[in-house]
């Protein structure tokens, strides 16, 4: 595995470590519980990280050293040959493999020319993609643009989250060479299944009698936290509570706290919006038991873990329409999809979900029956079949 720009070991819900570190971490491990052994190679960003860390039984995370530890986000390209030069050496002296994953595109970048040099076949997920985020108006640069069409070209197999991801990746950059494979993410159902309410609040120090909304992920533009307190606005309801849970992330992420922090102002609804900094993986399984209903507002959202995670906790979910949120919410039987991420329709069916406690309850439900579809067991399952295909077929040519 190769998660270059973040570790799956970094704590998920803020800067650059979100969903893709979840992913890596909880694939990889189920991964090694089914016999395939992993190495994900990270770019080290403290002095500290130990050169190896053992995760479980066949799976570890190697800390490359590769620029300084604290470099910027967008000079991170320019390590990428000292990354890729350790990660081949590591390859050949200490850990061979059979295949390589990369997750997002400078790890994509990375595999690709592992690749050539060592002759492997080389499967990516890219977790956001720059066309993808062109079209909720995130505009990326044209190298990356670039970079994503060389690894897309080349690669062996690319991994998509769901079939709304397949149709949106081929209306966007048509067929490509290698397969295309959907491998649904999953969700530990250990942590994250349903619990009682009264119990999860009073462990939070929330009270009983109040409607409780939640909003869990990176601060960023992408993210949409604003349209949460404009729905809070628009709901009405002055005892309701938004709690948003995580912190700044991204080159806007800073600017995004500061532009909620005057919207909430500007509402008025400062009594009624708490912010708490990002919460251990397993430990979030309290906060959406705590809670009414999740909210989701995404401009784009290649998965949506957050999404899962609650319907596996019995909580509903109301979220934009967009990317895998379209194939996690069914919508009026596990929570509601909102178009154009409309404050006003958010706050509508945040009602529904609150005067109705035995609808929202049917549809907590109905969400949690839903996600036990979802488990990294299964995901690993069909990964491991995939690198063993890819390794009896001929790899795809470049160019
Ligand atoms: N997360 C977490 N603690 C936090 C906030 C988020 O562990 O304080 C996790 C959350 O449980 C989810 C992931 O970060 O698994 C976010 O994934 P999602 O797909 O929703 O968004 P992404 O970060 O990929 O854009």
């Amino acid at each position: 595995m190769i998660s270059f720009h973040t570790s799956p070991l970094a704590q998920p819900g803020s800067g650059d470590s979100g969903g893709m570190n979840v992913y890596v971490r909880e694939l990889a491990s189920a991964l090694a519980q089914a016999g395939v052994e992993c190495t994900t190679y990270t770019r080290r960003t403290h002095p500290d990280q130990a050169d190896v860390v053992f995760v479980e039984p066949g799976h570890r995370v190697v800390h490359i050293t590769a620029g300084a530890f604290d470099l910027p986000k967008e000079q991170l390209p320019s390590v990428l040959p000292e990354f890729g030069d350790a990660v081949i050496d590591h390859m050949k002296n200490v850990s061979p493999a059979d295949a390589l994953h990369a997750n997002y595109f400078l790890s994509g970048l990375v595999a690709h020319r592992i690749k050539h040099e060592l002759d492997i076949p080389f499967v990516t997920t890219f977790h956001t993609l720059a066309k993808v985020k062109a079209e909720g108006g995130d505009l990326e640069s044209e190298w990356r643009h670039d970079a994503e069409a060389d690894i897309i070209a080349c690669a062996d197999a690319i991994c998509v989250n769901c079939s709304e991801e397949e149709n949106q990746f081929r209306r966007l950059y048509g067929n490509p060479r290698g397969r295309i494979e959907i491998v649904a993410p999953g969700v530990e159902h250990a942590f994250f299944a349903p619990g009682e309410r009264h119990g999860a609040r009073r462990a939070l120090d929330l009270p009983d009698d109040v409607p409780v909304v939640l909003f869990v992920g990176r601060i960023q533009p992408l993210k949409a936290p604003d349209v949460a307190v404009r729905a809070l606005a628009a709901l009405q309801r002055p005892d309701a509570l938004l709690l948003v849970v995580g912190g700044a992330s991204g080159a806007e992420g800073d600017a995004e706290v500061e532009h909620l922090q005057s919207l909430i102002q500007e509402l008025g609804v400062q009594s009624q919006v708490r912010f708490v900094p990002p919460q251990p993986h397993h430990i979030l399984s309290t906060y959406y038991r705590a809670a009414d209903a999740v909210v989701v507002p995404s401009r784009s959202e290649s998965f949506g873990l957050v999404a899962l995670e609650a319907s596996a906790c019995g909580v509903p979910v109301v979220a934009s329409g967009v990317g895998g949120l379209l194939t996690l919410v069914d919508h009026g039987e596990t929570g509601y999809l909102v178009p154009d991420r409309d404050p006003a329709l958010f706050a509508h069916y945040l009602r529904e979900i609150i005067d109705h406690p035995l609808h929202a309850a049917a549809l907590g439900r109905r969400g949690a029956e839903r996600a036990k579809r979802y488990t990294w067991s299964f995901s690993a399952a069909r990964l491991r079949r995939l690198y063993t295909d890819l390794g009896a077929r001929e790899l795809v040519a470049c160019g």
